[in-house]
């Protein structure tokens, strides 16, 4: 489904990612986790051109938000984007990250940088339902400034079972009081017990996605327990399971 859709909105959010709430002409019904494809209606130079963002918002609200995180010519025209500007949203597309409420296990969500966007959405539905299930988040960033919704996750964070754990990669200071280095199988085994009877969502940069299936398939967790969505540009490779 195409809608035609009006920037409401625009809030920064880190250095280089600002979210933007656009109201669709109609109400888009979506499953959190999926994305759609987006053209910037009122530029010439890419009105035919259309790339994939992830929906950031529950799918109750009528409004839809993207968080988009500036990377080359295509994301630096939409952070250019002012209110009442227009946009063609194409979807809901995907179902690799779709968030399954009926779900009775625990939910792990592994995010790198803006490949939290499927999982604030499915964090925030959860919230607003009172989902019972226990929901960790292992969110990777390479500093503390590239942290996107961090004062959301720090409200919702040991509530109603919602456990998040952040980890800076490249830089922190000795205030920093939160994991350091890259996501490895000691941090999974750390917050996670018995990694098999989990259910595991993965979205983020290639070598991430790559690196955590190895080391859940070492963890023993069945591969149809681990889902993922790779951010590769699509016509560069392999996108998702
Ligand atoms: C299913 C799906 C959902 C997505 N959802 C979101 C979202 O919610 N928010 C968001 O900010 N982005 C999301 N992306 C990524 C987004 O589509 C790209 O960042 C965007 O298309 C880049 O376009 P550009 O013209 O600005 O940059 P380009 O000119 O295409 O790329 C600039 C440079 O950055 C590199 N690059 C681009 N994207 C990435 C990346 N994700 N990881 C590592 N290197 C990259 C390119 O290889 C290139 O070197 C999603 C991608 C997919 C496949």
């Amino acid at each position: 489904m195409k809608v035609e859709a009006k920037v409401r909105s625009v809030h920064r959010e880190t250095h280089d990612v600002k979210t933007f709430r656009l109201y669709p002409e109609k109400k888009i019904d979506f499953t959190p986790g999926q994305y759609c494809l987006v053209s910037i209606l009122d530029s010439k130079k890419h009105k035919n051109i259309s790339k994939p963002f992830t929906y950031s918002s529950s799918p109750t609200k009528r409004y839809v938000e993207l968080t988009v995180k500036r990377m080359g010519n295509f994301t630096t025209a939409i952070h250019n984007l002012k209110k009442g500007d227009r946009l063609l949203l194409d979807g809901p597309r995907g179902n690799s990250l779709n968030f399954d409420e009926t779900v009775k296990e625990d939910v792990v969500f592994i995010a790198g940088g803006s490949g939290i966007t499927p999982f604030m959405s499915s964090l925030r539905y959860a919230v607003e339902n009172d989902l019972k299930n226990n929901i960790t988040l292992l969110f990777s960033n390479r500093t503390k400034k590239d942290i996107i919704f961090e004062e959301e996750l720090e409200t919702i964070n040991n509530k109603n079972g919602f456990n998040v754990v952040n980890t800076l990669s490249d830089d922190w200071s000795k205030d920093w009081g939160g994991e350091t280095g890259m996501i490895n199988s000691e941090m999974i085994k750390k917050y996670i017990d018995k990694p098999p009877r989990k259910v595991w969502y993965i979205c983020g940069p290639p070598p991430m996605i790559d690196s955590m299936v190895d080391i859940l398939n070492e963890l023993g967790v069945n591969e149809e327990k681990v889902k993922y969505e790779s951010w590769m540009i699509p016509g560069k490779g392999k996108n998702s399971n």
